[in-house]
């Protein structure tokens, strides 16, 4: 490949060599760095084509330019493994989310005003609450953020004040007020902040209720002040007023040991008439499936927060088979992403179907879930990631012996339980 050559023009705009900063010789012909950059565009633009184009403000509010929600599904089908019924929730919700957005004029308001339906998704850590979101993310074309509850604490306590998802959400929308009140938030691990114990008066809870009560009042719609540059740092900025009516929440949640109380409660009620069919037909395996709202308020969720939420889903565990199809076949899987790496110094990775099973052994023998997966990988690969860049070596093929005897060698990890 020449680059270039002052004699030849651009086959695509046909300016001369002189005229532009690159000429880059192919087979037949020769193309500028313009003309190469707005190919590349092109392409970007049509990777995903169902990805919402960009409105006249960077953002778009037409629920007709977003995909309709079987084919959001599918897009989330490509990234994350299972969680069907997860996904077909936030694919409706998102869907709605546009429509709500699309009742631009008054009228139509008077009409029927269709209301948010913020959601929150219960599951284990590491089943893919947040890759859901993430993938949600790329898809859509409102401004988005990811929030950790547990950082924040009421209002004049060390930690961050509530406000401050919004002055992601700004930034996210690059300062575009109108953008922002239009966004969606995922706010992960709201289980931190459920109320701690029945009796708030023995020792203040700063970082439980108090934060409920704030967060509150964004759910239900509120004009909010939201310090621009956030934090406590900067007391003098200027405040934006942020609507909060039309901003889709998202919540995330773990909410460790939840099982109990969803069984207490499936327990009461399944007492009495028709009370053993009930009990044959419960998976104990998987309780959250049953998940309620009472079981959110038993767990220390406040009923108003539960009440700002409506829809309520639920992510399974991943089991043996989930976490072999998440080690290769998302488009971003993780093996995928390893050959990658190992591709860019010209080296093609192959990798034995029992150096899989290998890693979800292991992966579920340390009881890391999906999370497990990558450091295992690292553990395992770390010697050849650091070997052959600097040896001639063209061909890495991963056997399980291979596998078995690298990770005992290089992974800290130690098996659940066994601190
Ligand atoms: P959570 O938010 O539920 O704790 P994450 O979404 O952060 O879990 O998942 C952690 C990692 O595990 C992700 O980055 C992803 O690589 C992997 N993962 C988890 N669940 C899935 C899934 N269902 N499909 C594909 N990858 C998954």
């Amino acid at each position: 490949m020449a680059i270039n050559n002052k004699k030849q023009c651009c086959s695509f705009c046909g300016r001369d060599g002189d005229k532009v900063e690159m000429l880059i010789e192919g087979l037949h012909g020769y193309i500028c760095n313009d003309c190469a950059r707005g190919a590349w565009e092109v392409v970007e633009a049509n990777t995903h084509p169902k990805a919402v184009k960009h409105g006249h403000n960077g953002f778009s509010t037409d629920f007709r330019q977003i995909p309709k929600p079987k084919e959001i599904k599918t897009f989330l089908d490509e990234y994350v493994i299972g969680q069907d019924e997860a996904k077909k929730t936030l694919a409706v919700a998102v869907y709605n989310h546009y429509k709500r957005l699309s009742q631009k004029s008054e009228t139509e308001k008077d009409d029927v005003e269709i209301e948010k339906s913020n959601i929150i998704m219960v599951g284990s850590t590491g089943t893919g609450k947040t890759l859901l979101a993430r993938t949600i993310a790329r898809l859509i074309n409102v401004p988005f953020t990811i929030v950790d509850a547990t950082v924040f604490t009421e209002a004049g306590y060390v930690g961050e004040d509530i406000e401050s998802i919004l002055t992601r959400l700004l930034q996210a929308a690059d300062y575009n007020e109108k953008a922002a009140e239009c966004g969606i938030v995922f706010v992960d691990e709201i289980d931190k902040i459920a109320r701690k114990g029945d009796n708030p008066s023995i020792t203040r809870d700063v970082s439980g209720e108090g934060v409920q009560q704030g967060l509150l009042k964004m759910l239900e719609g509120s004009v909010v002040n939201v310090p621009p540059k956030g934090g406590r740092k900067h007391p003098d900025q200027e405040y934006i007023h942020l609507d909060t009516r039309n901003i889709l929440f998202i919540c995330g949640g773990a909410f460790d040991g939840i099982e109990r109380k969803i069984a207490q409660r499936m327990n009461t009620h399944v007492v009495g008439y028709n009370s053993v069919q009930n009990t044959l037909k419960i998976d104990k395996d998987n309780l959250m499936k049953y998940v309620m709202p009472q079981d959110l308020r038993s767990f220390g969720l406040i009923p108003e927060i539960i009440g700002r939420l409506p829809v309520l889903t639920y992510l399974n565990p991943l089991d043996r088979d989930a976490l072999r199809r998440i080690l290769t076949e998302p488009r971003n899987s993780i093996i995928r992403q390893y050959k990658k790496i190992m591709e860019m110094d010209g080296v093609q990775m192959e990798v034995d179907d029992t150096a899989l099973d290998f890693i979800v052994d292991k992966a579920v023998e340390y009881k890391l879930g999906a999370r497990g997966l990558r450091s295992i990988v690292e553990g395992i690969l770390r010697d050849a990631l650091f070997e052959i860049p600097s040896s001639r070596q063209r061909r890495f093929k991963l056997t399980e012996s291979y596998a078995r005897e690298h990770l005992n060698e290089n992974l800290t990890l130690s098996p659940a339980g066994a601190s």
